[in-house]
């Protein structure tokens, strides 16, 4: 097509469509004009299909058509939307045949630079006739004039230049796309009015947009010289913000029907239980809290405008090898956007957000979103909780509560959204459970940090023949048996659309019922626990409440029943048992902190037989008399040494290698 026809076709498809809203535009100011692309192909297919295979040179051309219209000089930009479906490429697929071309990308912004003015147009004066040249600039460095009409090819001044705003972002693909591979990433340039204050908070890290534009090369930055490897980036035509909710998981009528079957089942939360993580055994009370995480409560915002989040926080500390890794990796895949993530070694952008340089690509500071933020509305499972940095810790006491990231850092000030749940993993202060110490001794998370956490678990590894075997057959089921032992009740792909269909769709109520139930609970804990420290507050409070309403979603229950509350007292009793607190005596019980009896005497016998194993360890060597032990143990008071020898024994605190002798674990 002839360049002047182009023009031509568009300054009539403007007459008929958009005058008024050019119109408009001009009064307003804006330097825009959002065109619907589906009326461009009405009006002329061959015109539109036109624009899509050379952009470079018709968008400019449209530009002229919309300055015919109305007869005025000023610069406005034409941004098409609406493109035809075909033209929606994943990131990973784009290839070097869609450069130059219209391509639709879909992502959640990842890292993003500061907004800055860069030279548009440049004008230089030649030194020996004194001609000025005006010459546009594309390129990273200032380009001068190649040559003066009066042949000179160097010397030029730079005299005047326009400048323009910018800003580059890097795009991850969504997770729908994504199933457990690495997310592909793209850089978009996003200039002029694409960087607005307005335009700015949608395209700050962890929003997601949809971004129609050329896709364009440019060499990889290399030291001294061009790279032959090329850069490809996506310069934006349009940036359309992508609302982040559950209805990208596509539901059929059929996947309805299951989960609405699902939702009326009797054993449904039975059910959920034995879908998550089926290959690992037990651990049905915490699968139980995990599910009801999964489905999340409901935000409530009060009257004086604060909000209280919905989000459930779960902490699981245990022993070195009690599944919690798998079963936190198994967890986050379970829920759309969920993500697994390890304390140790994760930057600090890897956690939350940081403010970082970045001259490779995107130049200067940058702004780069972490896990909480990229999984904003769904959870993150953070492994190795207590390896995080000390600053991640600050950051994470925000978004927990606030559920927001607020980063000030060089010039970039932003507050970032995180409505994450978490769930946490950590290994106790001496990498294992000590059976004979408190379990909140024994933890190295910061008291106010714990306090976010809405349940807490404790997973030992105790030698239990019984379960022991139980989880011997459970393995070998999972590995060679028929495997419908361990096949989940729900399959996962089912598990995610329900709960993302309940997510989206359901937003129970307390009843005044189910409210004095946990009322009822929380008031006579209250009362009970007057001595010593309170180990329940409205946190506990407002974690049953939104427990509650979790298990009434799970249900697809516009209210919040009874059960619901009892549910939630139950898994609330289970958590602070766990952590030495008895909600039926309403007091600390440090006996009964590892879930079963030992009297407080007992315990300081164990102290004193372990102190003398450890004695004669370094005098003796690993292997000690039986004998020995029991003599001084009855030396130092231990009346019943042979018992308490016994119990040690039976708890795996040390181990009879032959009989006769001892030996510490
Ligand atoms: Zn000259």
């Amino acid at each position: 097509m002839e360049p002047r026809e182009v023009a031509e076709k568009f300054s009539e498809f403007f007459q008929e469509n958009y005058y008024e809203e050019i119109l408009k535009a001009l009064e307003e100011g804006k330097s825009s004009v959002s065109v619907d692309f589906s009326l461009l192909e009405k009006f002329d297919v061959e015109l539109a299909d036109y624009l899509l295979e050379n952009p470079e040179e018709v968008i400019p051309l449209a530009e002229e058509g919309v300055k015919k219209v109305l007869d005025v000089e000023r610069d406005v930009r034409v941004r098409f939307f609406n493109l035809p479906e075909e033209r929606n490429i994943r990131i990973r697929n784009l290839r070097s045949e869609h450069i130059g071309k219209l391509v639709v990308v879909d992502g959640i912004v990842k890292r993003a630079s500061e907004v800055r003015p860069e030279v548009k147009e440049a004008v230089f004066m030649c030194p020996v006739c004194g001609t000025h040249i005006v010459v546009e600039q594309t390129e990273r460095t200032l380009k001068p004039p190649a040559q003066c009409d009066c042949g000179n090819r160097k010397g030029f001044q730079l005299v005047e230049q326009k400048l323009l705003d910018t800003r580059w972002v890097v795009i991850e693909e969504p997770y729908e796309v994504v199933s457990g591979e690495r997310p592909s990433e793209i850089m978009v340039y996003l200039k002029e009015d694409l960087t607005s204050p307005r335009m700015q908070s949608k395209t700050d890290p962890g929003n997601r947009i949809k971004v129609a534009g050329i896709l364009k090369s440019m060499p990889r930055k290399a030291k001294g010289s061009k790279s032959r490897q090329m850069e490809i980036y996506i310069e934006a035509n349009y940036v359309e913000p992508v609302e982040i909710e559950w209805e990208e998981l596509e539901i059929t009528p059929e996947d309805e029907e299951k989960i609405l079957e699902l939702a009326r089942d009797p054993g449904i939360y039975e059910k959920l239980v034995a879908s998550i993580a089926p290959s690992i055994y037990g651990l049905e009370d915490i699968k139980l809290a995990i599910a009801l995480q999964l489905f999340g409560g409901v935000p409530h915002v009060q009257k004086d405008k604060s909000r209280v989040r919905g989000d459930i926080h779960i902490l699981l500390v245990g022993d070195p090898s009690t599944a919690k890794s798998a079963l936190m990796k198994v967890v986050s895949t379970l829920i759309p956007r969920g993500r697994y993530v390890s304390g140790k070694g994760v930057t600090m952008a890897g956690l939350t957000a940081a403010v970082v340089r970045d001259e490779e690509f995107l130049g200067g500071w940058v702004l780069e979103a972490g896990a909480l933020v990229l999984s904003n509305k769904s959870l993150v499972a953070i492994d190795e909780f207590e390896k995080i940095e000390k600053t991640d810790q600050v950051a994470l006491h925000e978004a927990m509560e606030s559920q927001t990231i607020s980063i000030a850092k060089a010039s970039i000030v932003a507050t970032l959204p995180a409505q994450t749940s978490v769930l946490a993993g950590g290994n106790p202060k001496l990498g294992r459970f000590d059976p004979y110490m408190p379990v909140r001794d024994q933890l190295s998370v910061p008291e106010t940090l714990l306090s976010r956490f809405d349940l807490k678990f404790a997973l030992y590894d105790k030698p239990n023949p019984e379960v022991d075997e139980k989880i011997c057959d459970h393995i070998f089921n999972a590995r060679h048996g028929d495997g419908g032992e361990v096949k989940p009740a729900i399959e996962p792909e089912l598990l995610r659309k329900y709960i993302a269909y309940a997510r989206k769709n359901c937003f129970p109520r307390m009843t005044k019922e189910a409210f004095e139930e946990i009322k009822k609970f929380y008031l006579d804990l209250r009362s009970k626990a007057e001595e010593g420290p309170i180990p329940i507050t409205t946190r506990q409070l407002e974690a049953m409440i939104r427990l509650a309403e979790a298990s009434a979603r799970v249900r697809l229950s516009d209210v919040v029943t009874v059960e619901d509350a009892q549910r939630a007292i139950y898994l609330m009793k289970v958590s602070l048992r766990q952590f030495g607190f008895d909600p039926d005596l309403g007091k600390l019980d440090i006996d009964r902190a590892e879930g079963q009896k030992v009297t407080a005497a007992q315990r300081g016998k164990i102290r004193t037989v372990c102190e003398i194993i450890d004695e004669l360890t370094q005098t003796l060597g690993k292997q000690i008399p039986e004998e020995e032990v029991v003599k001084r143990a009855k030396e130092r008071g231990v009346e019943n040494a042979e018992e308490i020898l016994r119990k040690m024994l039976n708890e795996g605190i040390c181990f009879s290698p032959k009989p006769g002798v001892i030996e510490k674990l």
